[in-house]
Formats: structure tokens, sequence, C-alpha cells
């Protein structure tokens, strides 16, 4: 997809909230694309670089993080603060104050309410889109998406059909489908994002800045998600 940009006249500080395979990262990108002075935060990608780098957070994180758990909200904490003190986002972490101009959208974090208001005391969230799609359609997602292994191709046999039923364009050998893996490793992401994103909701939904936005495809949300970003900070 390509996307006319827009300027933001007011600063925009974003979160997305939804269940794993939603397409938040999808949305990010197009975020990105269409209103560029936003930046975005992955906390994931921040502890991967944190445990590739072997920090003591990273050493700290690693077992956590392979077991699939979340990490101590104060770890997290700590990373994410210092990461907007080095973006110049906030001053200092004793006593901070906001760069009025500072545009972003935060990806993985918060998890939790407790993460949530501590993000408050930093860094007021403006935004908050809760995206939803039925878990049946993100299930089915799931299941019609086939890969060349070797290459790490990936096809989907709704909308990226093969040239072949079942052959990689490319070399011509058979696809595969992790299926009960992958459906499982989902349903329980799934399980733990409904146990924690309730609390979470309800703290910004108190706030006054969510916005729920439904659709069965990225497509179908980035229209609306565009226009809602444009009607606040444009
Ligand atoms: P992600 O790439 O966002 O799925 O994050 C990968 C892993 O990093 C998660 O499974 C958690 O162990 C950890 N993690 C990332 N963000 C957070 C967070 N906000 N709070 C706690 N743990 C996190």
């Amino acid at each position: 997809m390509t996307f006319t940009t827009q300027r933001l006249k007011k600063a925009a500080r974003i979160i997305l909230i939804g269940a794993p395979g939603v397409g938040k990262g999808t949305q990010t990108e197009r975020l990105l694309a269409r209103f560029p002075q936003l930046a975005s935060i992955s906390s994931g990608d921040l502890l991967r670089e944190n445990v590739r780098n072997k920090t003591s957070l990273g050493v700290q994180a690693e077992a956590t993080m392979q077991s699939g758990n979340l990490v101590p909200d104060s770890l997290i904490l700590d990373l994410i603060s210092s990461e907007f003190q080095s973006k110049g986002w906030v001053s200092s972490a004793a006593a901070p104050t906001i760069s009025s101009s500072a545009s972003f959208i935060l990806d993985g974090f918060p998890r939790t309410a407790t993460q949530a208001s501590n993000l408050d005391t930093l860094v007021p969230v403006n935004f908050v889109v809760h995206l939803v799609t039925p878990p049946s359609v993100i299930l089915s997602r799931i299941a019609s998406r086939w890969i060349h292994e070797p290459s790490g191709r990936v096809y989907n046999t709704d909308f990226h059909t093969p040239k072949v039923p079942g052959k990689d364009d490319v070399t011509g050998e058979p696809l595969t489908q992790r299926e009960d893996d992958s459906i499982d490793t989902w349903k329980q992401r799934l399980h733990k994002f409904e146990e924690t994103s309730k609390a979470l909701i309800e703290h910004y939904h108190k706030k006054g800045c969510l916005w729920r936005v439904e659709g069965d495809t990225s497509d179908e949300i980035s229209p609306r998600l565009f226009a809602e970003v444009e009607r606040r900070f444009c």
C-alpha cells in the first residue's frame, strides 16, 4: 500500500492494543508511512537488543522471554524510560518533563495496568487504539498461511496464492504448514492477551482516550484509523 503523507499539528502519543495476529505491526508501519513525524518504540525489540548485547538487563530478561512470560514491570519501566531519555522525549527520570513535540507509537508497551499507570507519570498517552478482529477470522488467516521453509517465503491461500497449489513459486519445492503448532501457540498468546488486556483497556477507557475499531482485515481498518488520527491531530 502507498499513501500520501500528512502533517500532525498536535503531538500524537499513540498506543495500539490488540490480540496477537490482529495486525498491530502492519498498522504501525502504515501509520509511520502516513505520518512521518511519528516514531515507534517496540519493547520487544529493545529487550531482544539487550539480550543480544548481553547487558545486565538482557541477562535478567532472557529466561523470562524464552518462557513466553512477561518480564517484571520494574525492568521494562527502566528500559522504556531510558529509551525516552535517549530520544530526548523526557528530560530526566527523576523529574520528567515531556518534550511538547514528541509524537510516537508504542508497540508492545504498556502490557499491564501497572505499566500504564507508570507511563502516565512519564509521558501521558493521548490516543489508545483498540484493534478488534474476530478470533475466528485471525484463526482462518493463520490456517491459510503456507511457508516455503528453506527460503522463508510466505503464501496465503486466500490472497497470495502460489502459482501452482502447494508449490513454491521460485523453486517448485513443496510448501508446508505447521498448522497445529502455530494455532496452539496463538491460542496460548490470545489467552494471555485476554487475561491482561482487560485492565489495560479499562485504564484507558477511564482516561477517555480509548478508541475501538473493528474489521476483518488490516486494509479495512487502516483508512478508518488514518481518518481518526487526522481528526484528532491534523
Ligand atoms: P514482543 O516482541 O512484544 O512479543 O515481546 C517479546 C517478549 O518480550 C514478550 O514475550 C515478553 O517476555 C517481553 N516483553 C515485551 N514487552 C513487554 C512488556 N511491556 N512487559 C513485559 N514483558 C514484555
